[in-house]
């Protein structure tokens, strides 16, 4: 099936004025304006009405978030007493079906917003959610999304210094064990993979260091990623010096994690000279604006860390601190905050559909996705400029970022429909808000 995407009103691409061909889930042909394709078309999508972009890509989430949005106890907190509200109802109250129903949902949220692949950060397991990796497996594939299984760790709690609630950590060789479980099982390395394995430490306060040093020998071994969050905030660089005697950076190069298979959440506190190591060793930080803004963690030198060498990818965060899942929101955030740290002319649209396509690409350790161009996995995300929003602009492509966009009208993940019309193929959106809003209310009802 070579289906011909026609005449987009406009495109991210170069050369590409006269729409794209698409065939066996990859890009074959861009077609300059009036151009028509090399041989026989099967099927012409007139995308005349849309603004098409490479689909958008989320680098960091906690998709068990969603269950506690806007949460009585994590209201008007910075990331330490947040996370200490939080902790032990999230330790009382996940369970697999409601971590089921969390996946689904954020996913959904994700996919309509226009991501197409999507890495969530799973650090908690409370006893049951033990297969939590192949809970989020199942949930991808029935939406057809890509996603990165960030299999996370915590194994120190309260008691050990830590902020995580004792019932939520593991130890050591049970986490290890089951990274090595899903790694084998999930971990696809070829071109156009649905599935990958990311392994992700939570953070240097709720993990010991030889995690920390094990886990970067089961990543070589395996030849996947390594995540966790890191210079979230200055309470972070204070419990490293306090408790390691340096700093987050520092501290990370000790446990050999300064390499180009890493990518971190947040990276906002570093100096330059830390700025200038992350990007000599090209390792990649997820920016993560709206939940930055939310927690008052601060701003990520986003400018000095790309021009050192360090991609630079996109996040959402989880949803008790953002507290949504819209990727194409965060992209108007993202230029927003940088803009008060920099100025105008250095951020624009382009910089932030770069970060969210290319960079997050980069960050998850793919060349197989993140731009629209021939070879690349057909993952696309088609906007209308239809809502009262956009009446009125001009340059299409910086209307979505600047109006505010926040719902894809069509999305292609490997050359598939997922989204038409703005509906998600095969969810009942009405169901699953029903279902995840009553499994939500547990969370409060324990207060
Ligand atoms: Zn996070």
């Amino acid at each position: 099936m070579r289906v011909w995407i026609k005449d987009p009103l406009a495109i991210l691409a170069e050369g590409a004025e006269g729409g794209i061909v698409v065939q066996h889930g990859r890009i074959v042909e861009l077609l300059g304006r009036g151009d028509r394709p090399n041989g026989e078309i099967d099927q012409v999508y007139d995308a005349s009405n849309h603004v098409v972009v490479p689909g958008l890509i989320n680098t960091h989430h906690h998709f068990f978030q969603t269950l506690t949005r806007a949460h009585p106890e994590g209201l008007n907190k910075e990331l330490f007493p947040w996370l200490k509200a939080l902790h032990p109802i999230w330790a009382r109250h996940v369970t697999p079906d409601r971590f089921r129903l969390a996946t689904r949902l954020a996913l959904t949220e994700l996919l309509m917003s226009g991501c197409t692949c999507a890495s969530d950060h799973h650090y908690f397991y409370p006893p049951g959610l033990d297969e939590a990796m192949d809970i989020q497996a199942e949930e991808a594939m029935r939406l057809g999304v890509r996603m990165t299984l960030t299999r996370g760790s915590m194994n120190l709690s309260e008691k050990d210094g830590g902020v995580a609630d004792d019932g939520a950590v593991q130890d050591e060789d049970t986490i290890l064990a089951d990274c090595e479980r899903v790694l084998s099982r999930y971990h696809d390395t070829s071109d156009g993979a649905m599935l990958q394995v990311a392994l992700a430490p939570c953070a240097p306060f709720n993990v010991t260091k030889r995690l920390m040093v094990d886990t970067v020998g089961l990543a070589e071994r395996f030849d996947c990623r390594l995540h966790t969050h890191l210079a979230e905030t200055r309470d972070e660089n204070e419990y490293c010096l306090a408790n390691f005697g340096c700093r987050p950076v520092d501290y990370l190069e000790e446990c050999g994690w300064m390499t180009d298979r890493v990518w971190l959440a947040h990276g906002i506190h570093f100096d330059d000279d830390e700025v200038h190591r992350l990007g000599r060793h090209r390792v990649g930080i997820c920016h993560c604006p709206t939940s930055n803004m939310t927690l008052a963690s601060g701003q990520c030198r986003t400018r000095e860390l790309e021009v050192a060498g360090a991609p630079i990818g996109l996040g959402v965060d989880g949803s008790a601190s953002n507290d949504n899942s819209n990727l194409m929101e965060s992209l108007r955030h993202a230029l927003m905050i940088n803009r008060i740290t920099y100025d105008a002319a250095s951020i624009t649209h382009l910089d932030v559909f770069r970060w969210a396509s290319q960079g997050s690409a980069r960050c998850l350790g793919r060349t197989d996705i993140g731009a629209i161009a021939v070879g690349k996995q057909a993952d696309l995300a088609f906007y209308t400029l239809d809502e009262l929003r956009f009446s009125g602009a001009g340059d299409p492509l910086a209307a979505l970022v600047l109006c505010g966009a926040h719902q894809a009208d069509r999305v292609m993940v490997g050359g598939q429909w997922r989204v038409e019309n703005g509906e998600p193929i095969g969810i009942d959106i009405e169901k699953l808000r029903r279902e995840h809003g009553e499994a939500a209310k547990a969370f409060l009802s324990a207060m």
